[in-house]
């Protein structure tokens, strides 16, 4: 019981920090600042936060949302943010005691996905831009961990592959680069790495589900098309997200629909 709490509770906290790091580099990539280049600034008036004021969550509550010096407000995405990023570490280390094989491995393994994941969701709400040297460095991360670490089938990884990237390159030639772009190729080829065949086709489902879902409202209402405005990376990655752990039962029982 205790050991739980422990366990729940530091995984919390390291993915409040981690949130808090996503928000840094997103910010310092966009505006190319070097991601080590010391302690965090206010994003209006540049003077440097102290500790308590670089706080999780805790912070934003604290400072009323504005920054102590200018009085402008810290962007709420900030909290929210590093909120997400506490309570999505406690679902990936939910679904790693809960799922039997499952081991400490796939922790560290997915821990590391969902920040790559957390990274690519935010920058592309907010720039419109997939980062193609993290979608490198997650394809190579991807490829340690399946092939070397845990051993999975390089057929099953490379159909993932083929078909995560020629999904989307079909499109760009296609449409001559008009919907997507070649930042939605990149991506999927590390789609098809993380998650192989057929989990592929369960995450461009979600994602393709939740686009339509969430994008309608925008093309009725604000007479938006259906092109690379829309921030298709961010439906991408959560559709990876859910494909990581909930596809294999939905694709058991859409067989069983079949069958
Ligand atoms: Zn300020």
């Amino acid at each position: 019981m205790l050991e739980n709490i422990l366990y729940y509770f530091v995984l919390f906290g390291f993915g409040l920090t981690i949130g808090s790091f996503v928000n840094c580099l997103v910010w310092r990539t966009y505006n190319n600042i070097s991601v080590a280049a010391g302690r965090s600034r206010c994003v209006h008036c540049g003077r440097f936060l102290s500790w308590y004021e670089n706080v999780p969550v805790f912070s934003y509550i604290f400072l009323k949302g504005k920054c102590r010096m200018c009085q402008k407000p810290i962007p709420a995405h900030y909290p929210a943010v590093e909120l997400f990023g506490g309570l999505i570490f406690l679902a990936v280390g939910w679904f790693n005691k809960n799922y039997s094989v499952f081991s400490e491995w796939h922790l560290v393994r997915d821990l590391v996905f969902v920040s790559i994941l957390a990274i690519v969701f935010l920058y592309d709400l907010l720039y419109q831009i997939i980062l193609t040297k993290l979608i490198l460095f997650g394809s190579v991360v991807g490829v340690v961990f399946n092939i070397f670490i845990f051993h999975q089938d390089v057929y099953k990884m490379l159909i993932g592959v083929a078909i995560g990237s020629g999904f989307f390159l079909l499109q760009y030639l296609i449409s001559r680069g008009r919907w997507i772009g070649g930042g939605d190729i990149r991506l999927g080829l590390m789609m098809g790495v993380w998650l192989g065949w057929p989990n592929i086709l369960a995450a461009l489902f979600f994602a393709y589900m939740l686009g339509l879902i969430v994008s309608i409202p925008l093309l009725i209402f604000k007479n938006k098309q259906w092109d690379s405005t829309i921030p298709f990376g961010t439906f991408l990655a959560a559709g990876t997200f859910w494909a990581l752990y909930c596809s294999d039962s939905a694709i058991e029982w859409y067989l069983g629909l079949l069958g």
